[in-house]
């Protein structure tokens, strides 16, 4: 199948060309004609599958296909008229046609950069991004330019309608990108605001890497009849990158294997993920004073520091990103070879995404988890997510002291998703795949304390004293607030997980960590 024959506008088709796409992906190939043809869309596919296009294409091919319209001014223009008159001039609302909205900046900058690319051969499109973290004056310059397409964090966009500087009433298409992932961070109230005041006759399109659970009751209530599209390609279940498990004894021992990790020839560039900021900071600096062109990318970096930091990243300036979850959303950079999980994420959702940095635009990629002994059960919760086993590798020289703990791949018999495997007497895991996984699924929203990753009293070398416990942990506190709500991070509140109790000890004592708190509370 080709892009023609989707029945894409020929401008369209040209800049995907020049993009250098060949031919849709199947995500492309089953929404972009059911999007033309007015439906709304449930897509299941990840980041990585060509989603972006997915819903873009279509779009922009029913704006190619309208009307040329009246020639006039712009708000802006009209405004420096009346004020060429003496007038007093109100801010008139941007009434933009379509609205992304995506969980994290990144993600919306990276549909921003896309959309330019396929209106290259457009007039009259416009995209801009309304991003929590951006300087109010300039998103009302980019409001006043009344832009046809706005995309969006929830957070931010609904400063903006409050505060008169939208109006939707002439919205034709709702996008919501990485739905689920929106409600994860807490966002639902604001996506439920922002759906309501869209108009009816909009179309509908969301995507997100399950339908399942509060995700499609969600979906379900603001789509009418629509044409659910499920993706499970190779790059969905992760056949091109070989993952591996390196079980650690210690920190010492796991810095260690992580620096050797680094050297590996065929690491072209990596994305080595922890649970803090404050971890992100101090390992990127560890692996720069190792001889590493490091560079940490996290929440309480601004805006444009974290523009540059992936721009250097982008040219290869930077080999090794040190990223926790929400930062590293989004990211979109080819030639990243390896991920590390130099702690596992807090949810398996998580690993998926994390892993989802590499292997690329059609190549290969190796992801490798650093697992304390205490934390095989964790990742056994991800292979009864993926559904897939992760191989227990062991580095010569780096060879852990303990023996592994029984586990999926050392046990046989043992299958992802049938709940055994764990030690007489550790708790089971028996749900079905899926559950029980989010704060919301679980009673009280609380994970337990076997899954923090470092949550073992700590008496060896590396960052000891100077590492979370507790309160210190700024992404990994425990929900306590069933689930979804009161959690918003990118571009609400806090832009990464629950308010930060000081810990008694160390923790003031850090150089950056006064600095890190006054700036939790500016991410709006
Ligand atoms: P996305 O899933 O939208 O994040 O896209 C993942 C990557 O695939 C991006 O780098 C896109 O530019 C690229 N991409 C999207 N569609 C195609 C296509 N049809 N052919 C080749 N690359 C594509």
């Amino acid at each position: 199948m080709s892009f023609e024959a989707l029945g894409l506008h020929a401008s369209i088709v040209k800049a995907v060309f020049q993009a250098g796409y060949e031919k849709p992906t199947p995500v492309q190939e089953q929404a972009v004609p059911a999007a033309i043809a007015g439906r709304d869309l449930l897509v299941s596919s990840q980041t990585g599958s060509g989603k972006t296009a997915a819903f873009m294409l279509p779009s922009l091919h029913k704006f190619a296909d309208a009307e040329p319209a009246p020639a006039g001014r712009t708000p802006a223009q009209d405004a420096q008229a009346a004020r060429a008159r003496g007038e007093r001039v109100r801010f008139k609302a941007a009434q933009p046609k379509m609205l992304v909205l995506t969980p994290t900046r990144e993600l919306a900058l990276q549909v921003t950069t896309a959309t330019e690319q396929y209106t290259a051969h457009m007039r009259r499109i416009r995209a801009v991004s309304i991003l929590g973290g951006m300087p109010y004056p300039k998103q009302m310059q980019l409001l006043a330019k009344n832009p046809e397409i706005l995309v969006a964090t929830p957070g931010r966009l609904i400063d903006h309608m409050e505060s008169g500087k939208i109006d939707f009433s002439q919205l034709e298409i709702l996008v919501l990108d990485e739905a689920d992932r929106m409600l994860d961070m807490g966002f639902i109230e604001d996506i439920e605001k922002i759906v309501a005041a869209t108009p009816e006759t909009r179309q509908t399109m969301l995507f997100s890497a399950t339908l399942d659970g509060v995700v499609g009751n969600m979906a379900r209530r603001i789509t009418k009849n629509p044409q659910v599209i499920q993706i499970m390609s190779a790059t969905n279940r992760h056949e091109n990158i070989v993952q591996k498990v390196h079980f650690v004894d210690d920190l010492s021992h796991k810095n260690r294997l992580l620096d050797h990790l680094l050297r590996d020839e065929t690491m072209d560039q990596a994305v080595v993920f922890t649970a803090t900021k404050r971890d992100a900071d101090m390992i990127a600096d560890r692996l720069n004073i190792a001889g590493f062109a490091a560079a940490a990318l996290h929440g309480d970096m601004h805006q444009g520091a974290r523009n540059r930091t992936l721009d250097s990243m982008r040219r290869g300036q930077v080999r090794v990103l040190v990223a926790t979850d929400v930062a590293a959303r989004g990211i979109d950079v080819p030639s990243i070879t390896h991920v590390v999980n130099y702690d596992l994420p807090k949810f398996p959702e998580d690993y998926v995404h994390r892993i989802g940095r590499t292997g690329r635009a059609g190549r290969n990629g190796t992801a490798v988890s650093l697992v304390n002994h205490a934390e095989s059960m964790n990742v056994r919760r991800i292979e009864r997510f993926t559904k897939q086993t992760i191989p227990v590798d062991v580095v010569e020289g780096f060879e852990p002291k303990r023996s592994a703990a029984p586990r999926s791949g050392a046990r046989p018999g043992w299958k992802p998703g049938d709940g055994r495997g764990g030690k007489p007497g550790q708790r089971s895991f028996h749900k079905p795949a899926g559950e029980g996984y989010r704060g919301g699924a679980q009673p009280g929203g609380q994970r337990e304390g076997g899954y923090r990753s470092e949550a073992a009293p700590r008496s060896e070398g590396g960052y000891q004293g100077q590492r979370r416990e507790g309160g210190y942990r700024s992404e990994a506190a425990p929900r306590t607030d069933g689930g979804y709500q009161g959690q918003r991070r990118e571009g609400g509140f806090r832009s990464e997980g629950a308010p930060r109790r000081e810990r008694s000890g160390g923790f003031g004592a850090h150089p950056r960590s006064a600095d890190s708190a006054r700036r939790t509370f500016g991410d709006r």
